[in-house]
């Protein structure tokens, strides 16, 4: 129970990575507030979550808008008396196309969803929890925009290295005042998202076939090493691109 008395904040809780998150947090005693577009999926989950003896509560909304980030913080605070940790975690992967086609409002999308939001998500959570022990924030980044170049994921590429950038400098700004910022790095997940991508068994073979491991992770084991960064067990881990890749980056 690592988590008893602290709260957490899961952003693209409805489905795989995120939902698994939220799932181990909560069975770990945190009090979970569960952000992403569709609210029928977070109220199953909270459901469950609350079946359980968990505490769990949600907000449907888009975290591109920063209201949105506003709204999820003063739930946090409003249904738990503050918040601890956020996994800003949502993301798409956007319209695959050479950078040569992609129409600008594609790459603004893309953009918006995984870089701006997790931007605003910490610009509002970071003040919400300075001065509260074991503080930290974790961000959802990617092998992709880190050890690989893949043909299509322009604009997803760059919104996942622009969170490895965006996380050492919240990690820099906020350290001093003890806040621990860090970015999971996965890699082929089996999601929703992964399964658009490699959506024949020659691509999810060739995907398996980029990792060391020769598979792809589960969103249960990827949230486990979330969830490891997000507990004290890493209270010495700050501004890190932590890698849950199965290995890709070494087998180029
Ligand atoms: P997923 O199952 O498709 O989940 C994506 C989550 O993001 C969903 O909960 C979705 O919820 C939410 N979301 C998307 N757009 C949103 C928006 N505008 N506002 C609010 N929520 C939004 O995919 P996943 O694999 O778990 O992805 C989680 C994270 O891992 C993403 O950041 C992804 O880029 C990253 N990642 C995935 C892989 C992989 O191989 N799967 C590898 C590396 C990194 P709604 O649709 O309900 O809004």
């Amino acid at each position: 129970m690592r988590f008893e008395g602290k709260s957490a904040l899961i952003t693209g809780a409805s489905a795989g990575i995120g939902r698994a998150a939220a799932l181990q947090l909560a069975a770990e005693g945190a009090a979970v507030i569960l952000g992403a577009r569709r609210g029928e999926y977070l109220s199953d989950l909270a459901e469950e979550i609350i079946a359980k003896g968990g505490k769990a509560v949600w907000l449907a909304g888009d975290v591109g808008e920063e209201d949105y980030a506003v709204a999820l913080v003063d739930l946090a605070c409003k249904s738990f008396g503050g918040l601890d940790l956020a996994f800003n975690n949502a993301g798409i992967l956007g319209d695959l196309l050479p950078a040569t086609e992609m129409p600008k409002a594609e790459w603004d999308l893309v953009i918006r969803t995984n870089l701006t939001s997790a931007m605003l998500g910490a610009k509002h959570q970071i003040p919400a929890m300075l001065g509260r022990p074991g503080a930290a924030i974790l961000m959802t980044s990617s092998f992709v925009g880190h050890s690989l170049g893949v043909p299509g994921m322009a604009a997803y590429a760059a919104s996942k290295a622009g969170m490895i950038g965006l996380t050492q400098v919240l990690a820099a700004e906020y350290g001093p005042q003890g806040l621990r910022i860090n970015a999971i790095l996965p890699g082929g997940t089996d999601t929703a998202m992964a399964r658009s991508f490699a959506d024949t068994e020659e691509a999810r073979t060739g995907v398996e076939e980029l990792h060391a491991l020769k598979r792809m992770a589960t969103p249960e084991e990827i949230a486990r090493t979330a969830v490891f960064l997000l507990s004290s067990d890493a209270q010495f881990v700050t501004g890190a691109a932590i890698l849950a890749d199965g290995g890709i980056s070494v087998t180029r």
